[in-house]
């Protein structure tokens, strides 16, 4: 299998670090508001890249935090903490905030067939893992004090900007607009934050009471669940320039290795060329879109017609595409229900089509493109093989098909051949012929229902 890596910016063979194994560390939301269909667009996406894992056999260790403190409403160690923002506007307590957002995300990803990963780690659970962590890197010689709290030196690792490629210039102009005089390079950031008596949340620590910066918490998280050295990292591609070029150097400087194998990004669900994202205000949640009448999984769908490293477009054109997408594959596979088995075989070259495309970057389009192949030609055939083929993929679309088809897994061949010679003898109107069969499918504890898209076959209620 090729991956594309982020920090090489090319496509390579996936190696595991461990024979048969992968582990995969996804940045979880901030659950200090509802998150739009665009940070689902990143979890569609890590969801997606564990399922082909998975399904090339793998055996998988799915790692999501959930950050319920210390992410500030800048990226330069000032402003408030979101969760403590949400909580004051809403008159709640910062953890009643957490809480609530955090079963709100997970309610919504469930509704776009998203696996909770194996492990979902809390920040704030995680306090003693990240001063611990914080330790090593300041016995590392990494770190230095100023008036802020325990600060970050990005000038001891030269390696610092090997990620964003950003030259120092760009990084210092990117890294902060102000201009702190205690910090000895622009790029420099907290890892643990004093001296800020209204912040509600606040732990002992050998720095003075305060709390964590919030790179610290994806650093400590990801080494604790998945060892120094690990497979792969996700998070959307605005993460690359500060997020997780902090945590790359945290890494190295509690480790003294290069942690991450392997970065992936995913590009951004945009809308008329503009990222989808809070402070653009084009905003779209999972329960708005619901009211426009598109399903979860027509959104899921619309997320595997591209690319994840090439933006995706939001649209009222897109979206209704992307349904009627899924509402074909939907009512092909009802039809499929009352075909017989005929030739088990003939899906076997598109199968090694999907497995080609997935095991290449995560090709889903392409994979796509072999479930409609089999959808052309099953509907020639008439032969149930084809679903059975869908079922397979849908292990890595995700889609749900089996549930969207309302199908009872096995529908046995004895029905299915008996529902097609009552098709038959309909269409040659041998109407008698035709109830027998339906009287015989009846007995063997199914019914059958005539449909303008042909009959259907249920278990009898
Ligand atoms: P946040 O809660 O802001 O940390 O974002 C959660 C995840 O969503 C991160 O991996 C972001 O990179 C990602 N993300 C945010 N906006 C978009 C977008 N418009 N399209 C795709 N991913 C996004
Ligand atoms: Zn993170």
């Amino acid at each position: 299998m090729k991956l594309y890596n982020t920090l090489t910016r090319q496509k390579d063979e996936f190696v595991p670090v461990e024979p048969g194994k992968v582990g995969i560390y996804t940045c979880g939301p901030t659950v200090y508001m509802f998150a739009h269909v665009g940070n689902f667009r990143a979890y569609v996406f890590s969801d997606t890249l564990r399922r082909v894992m998975d399904y090339l056999g793998y055996q998988v260790k799915h790692v999501m935090n959930v950050t319920d403190v210390g992410h500030l409403t800048s990226d330069e160690d000032t402003g408030e903490d979101k969760l403590e923002k949400g909580a004051r506007q809403e008159g709640k307590t910062p953890q009643e905030i957490a809480r609530f957002y955090e079963k709100v995300f997970f309610d919504d990803a469930a509704r776009l067939n998203i696996l909770t990963p194996h492990i979902v780690c809390r920040a704030t659970d995680h306090i003693p893992d990240m001063i611990e962590l914080v330790r090593r890197i300041e016995a590392n010689g990494f770190a230095y004090r100023t008036s802020v709290g325990l600060i970050f030196d990005t000038g001891k690792y030269p390696e610092y900007a090997a990620l964003s490629r950003l030259n120092l210039a760009e990084q210092q102009a990117g890294a902060r607009t102000t201009v702190d005089p205690e910090r000895r390079n622009p790029s420099d950031f907290a890892l643990w934050i004093t001296n800020q008596p209204k912040h509600l949340m606040q732990w002992d620590s050998p720095w003075g009471r305060g709390f964590p910066g919030w790179h610290l918490e994806c650093s400590a998280m990801s080494i604790k669940y998945l060892g120094e050295r690990f497979d792969i990292h996700t998070g959307g591609i605005d993460h690359v320039p500060v997020h997780h070029t902090n945590e790359r150097a945290q890494n190295f400087a509690a480790t003294g290795k290069e942690v991450v194998v392997r970065w992936m990004h995913n590009a951004f669900l945009v809308i008329n060329d503009t990222r989808m994202g809070k402070s653009e205000g084009n905003l779209v949640t999972i329960s708005e879109l619901e009211k426009l009448g598109v399903a979860p999984l027509d959104f899921r769908y619309l997320c595997h017609t591209a690319l994840y490293r090439m933006p995706l477009s939001y649209t009222a054109e897109s979206l209704k595409s992307a349904r009627n997408s899924l509402r074909g594959l939907v009512d092909f596979g009802r039809n499929a229900q009352v075909w017989p088995v005929k030739d088990p075989a003939w899906t076997e070259p598109f199968q090694r089509e999907f497995k080609e495309a997935v095991a290449d970057d995560l090709n889903i389009p392409q994979a796509l493109a072999a479930a409609w192949n089999i959808v052309r030609e099953g509907n020639q055939r008439q032969d149930r093989t084809a679903w059975a083929a869908l079922l397979d993929f849908d292990r890595v679309l995700g889609l749900g098909l089996e549930r969207l088809v309302g199908a009872t897994p096995g529908i046995p061949d004895q029905v299915a051949e008996l529902v097609a010679a009552r098709e038959a003898a309909r269409k040659s109107k041998d109407w008698a012929e035709s109830d027998r069969l339906r009287d015989r499918i009846g007995e063997l504890g199914f019914v059958v229902e005539d449909t303008p898209q042909g009959a259907r076959v249920k278990p009898r209620p």
